[in-house]
């Protein structure tokens, strides 16, 4: 039974109440990886600031730990708790476009899809993620990497401005002028300090059309594909995203009958420019003999969800992030191995070139701390049958403590879980600067009501 006076504050909220045993709660609380089964002791679905502010001055006064909910789809589940009050923002997800001054503004539970949809109402997009269901306050806070980021940086260096609500239940706003360490701690430092009801974010001409698809190679050439993207990718055009995508190859026309279900490494084109050149990813179609080579114009909006089917809730995962300074033989040889062993059909590996734009800016400029020339590695084992569980999370476990030993230690907090057997959280952000975003969390979060998270403790 639930003894907390939550008819008092559903008294004073626009949004919906919901505790344990209320029609609603089951589906409320699950998140995107299905390995996460936790139980809110309540749920405010909140529908604007003043819904955000009053859950969490109730949930101080009675001393319930704070869940902050946007896309839902941290694979580590921060996106829910036991027992503490989770803000669920997934009713707030307006987006305003301002083409004049090429801004938008985002409430804190939009989507990728949100955000896309509005900004290419104007030809503008803002560098976000690779996932159309994912939330944009979660991925914002921790980096956010996409097809634009070689261009136009990550998704928290387009951010101009955040509205916040505080531990102590107060609205601030973090810019360059306000609250500026908050604002250094919101670019990079995860959800610790406050739930963001809105951001505000530079835009860019982007589309509507842009080149995209994928060339496609039997897994066995792994070593020779990945060579050849690091030699590609050097003198291209930043306006080109070119990842190497490893995957099971789903039952298309497009793919001989022979590959169909076998492993594939692919590159993943996509390309910006306003001149839409083809000869630009002609070098990629040009490489050996690909077994799939799907490259057309299609609509940005269009392509920001290709990979969407590859991505249903609920699935079961296990995900690690890890960077490699270089592509040598060492490295090649190590993801070429797991290339070959990917679990189950539903798993990925992504090897994602992290240069140009991402790594021109200064280091402390943001809480995002990884900003030298180099590759994300992003090893994502799902899958559906809970007998698999072991078996994947091993594999994934393994790969990436092999990649590690060939790589800087540093990862990539939006993809790791809270199960890694090394801690990948001052692997992120080092100690200087986990002091200073200590700090930080000591004045906007003394007493860690916010932890569900990629906890940083108040100083
Ligand atoms: C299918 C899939 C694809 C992905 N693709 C990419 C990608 O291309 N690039 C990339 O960089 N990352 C990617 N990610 C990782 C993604 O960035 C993280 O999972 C991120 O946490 C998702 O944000 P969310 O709001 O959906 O998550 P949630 O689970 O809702 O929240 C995650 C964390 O963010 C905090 N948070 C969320 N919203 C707010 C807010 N408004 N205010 C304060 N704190 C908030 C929460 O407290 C929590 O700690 C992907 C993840 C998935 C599952």
């Amino acid at each position: 039974m639930n003894q907390l006076p939550t008819d008092q504050l559903a008294a004073q909220m626009r949004g919906e109440i919901v505790v344990p045993g209320d029609p609603g709660y089951d589906d409320a609380r699950h998140v995107y990886n299905g390995m996460i089964d936790r139980r809110p002791a309540v749920i405010a679905h909140c529908r604007g600031v003043a819904d955000v502010v009053h859950s969490v001055r109730f949930a101080v006064a009675h001393d319930l730990p704070v869940a902050i909910r946007g896309g839902g789809h941290s694979v580590a589940g921060h996106g829910t708790c036991d027992d503490g009050l989770l803000v669920d923002l997934s009713g707030m997800r307006d987006v305003r476009v301002d083409p004049v001054a090429q801004t938008v503004r985002v409430s804190g539970g939009a989507t990728l899809a949100d955000l896309d949809a509005n900004t290419q109402l104007f030809g503008l997009a803002t560098p976000s993620g690779q996932v159309s269901m994912t939330g944009i306050g979660g991925l914002a806070l921790t980096g956010g990497m996409g097809m634009l980021q070689r261009r136009y940086g990550l998704t928290c260096d387009n951010l101009l401005s955040a509205d916040v609500v505080t531990a102590d239940g107060t609205v601030v706003t973090a810019s360059a002028d306000s609250h500026p360490e908050l604002f250094w701690a919101l670019r990079g430092g995860g959800g610790n300090f406050g739930v963001v009801t809105s951001f505000e974010f530079r835009c860019h001409p982007v589309g509507p059309t842009i080149l995209a698809g994928m060339v496609a190679w039997p897994v066995e050439q792994a070593p020779e594909v990945l060579a050849f993207l690091r030699d590609f990718i050097v003198d291209t055009p930043e306006e080109l995203s070119a990842d190497a995508v490893i995957q099971f190859a789903p039952p298309l026309d497009v793919i001989p009958e022979e590959h169909r279900g076998r492993r594939l490494i692919g590159i993943f084109l996509r390309y910006f420019g306003t001149d839409l050149d083809p000869e630009i990813v002609r070098p990629v179609q040009e490489f050996g003999s690909p077994v799939l080579d799907f490259i057309y114009p299609m609509p940005y909006v269009a392509v920001q969800q290709l990979l969407d089917p590859l991505n249903p809730n609920g699935n079961l995962h296990y995900w690690t992030g890890e960077y490699l300074p270089e592509l040598g033989t060492k490295q090649i040889e190590t993801l070429s191995t797991y290339a070959a062993t990917l679990p189950t059909d539903h798993s990925i590996m992504q090897v994602i070139p992290f240069d140009n734009a991402v790594t021109r800016v200064e280091p402390d400029a943001t809480a995002f701390s990884h900003r030298q020339d180099s590759w994300l590695i992003h090893v994502m084992a799902q899958w559906t049958d809970p007998t698999d569980t072991d078996r994947c999370r091993s594999w994934a476990k393994q790969a990436g403590a092999d990649l590690r030993a060939v790589g800087s230690g540093d990862s990539y907090l939006n993809l790791v879980t809270d199960e890694e057997d090394v801690d990948r959280v001052s692997a992120f952000w080092n100690e200087a600067r986990l002091s200073r975003l200590a700090a930080v969390k000591a004045q906007y979060d003394p007493n860690n009501t916010f932890r569900f998270n990629h906890n940083i403790k108040p100083a």
